[in-house]
């Protein structure tokens, strides 16, 4: 490609390196030296950003860039993820972080509660065998738990106003809802496309994402 690539500033890299205690963020690997990547790649991009950068080992960085290696995008989104626990917040310097930080906990406490208990109705809902008293306890704790998390959704979206965050948040809750919708309107036991979906594994990515943009937003 053609583009020539501006190095990555002093301040960001040395950011990324303090992130990951200038070793390689693999947890298990920690060696050193280390390198800068781009998660994701930086021609596809075209900038250096924090949030998609992490310190690698050259070994991890050589396994995750190798397009059939075992190290994939996802993966790499989730050890940078848990290089940004959200407890080394600084909650000094910004009006309103408290607020957004707690309105994003309760997000979480709150879908933890619910995409179980509606992952666990539709898994009733989908076998022959479940009794109709069954199915019906399971959604009524299912509706329960969803009442909690239109609350935290409608929280979370005023603490942050508008905002790619705010955005991101309400695209989770209603790609989750979209699905237990058709859950709803359909006969059980489910039919087999639905039974099939991995709702969890639908939303994993944009939870990492969403994760880091709090990160982001809250360390600024
Ligand atoms: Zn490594």
């Amino acid at each position: 490609m053609a583009t020539s690539r501006p190095k990555i500033p002093s301040e960001l890299r040395r950011r990324v390196l303090i992130e990951a205690g200038h070793r390689c963020a693999i947890p298990t690997c920690k060696s050193t030296p280390v390198e800068i990547a781009h998660i994701t790649p930086w021609a596809k991009t075209q900038k250096h950003e924090f949030k998609n950068l992490i310190a690698l080992c050259p070994t991890c960085h050589t396994r995750f860039d190798d397009p059939h290696g075992p190290i994939d995008r996802k993966a790499m989104r989730q050890y940078k993820a848990n290089l940004t626990p959200l407890l080394t917040i600084s909650l000094a310097n910004r009006n309103g972080q408290a607020n957004m930080l707690a309105a994003y906990q309760e997000l979480r406490g709150r879908f933890a509660e619910w995409l179980p208990a509606q992952v666990e109705h539709a898994a009733i809902k989908s076998r022959r065998s479940s009794s109709r008293e069954k199915i019906k306890r399971s959604k009524s704790d299912a509706v329960d738990k969803l009442a909690w998390a239109i609350g935290a959704v409608a929280d979370f979206q005023s603490a942050w106003g508008e905002s790619e965050v705010s955005d991101l948040a309400g695209a989770i809750f209603y790609h989750v809802a979209d699905w237990r919708d058709e859950v709803e309107s359909a006969p059980s036991p489910l039919p087999t496309e639905l039974k099939r979906r991995d709702i969890l594994e639908e939303i994993s990515e944009a939870s990492t994402d969403l994760h880091l943009m709090v990160c982001e937003e809250l360390s600024m």
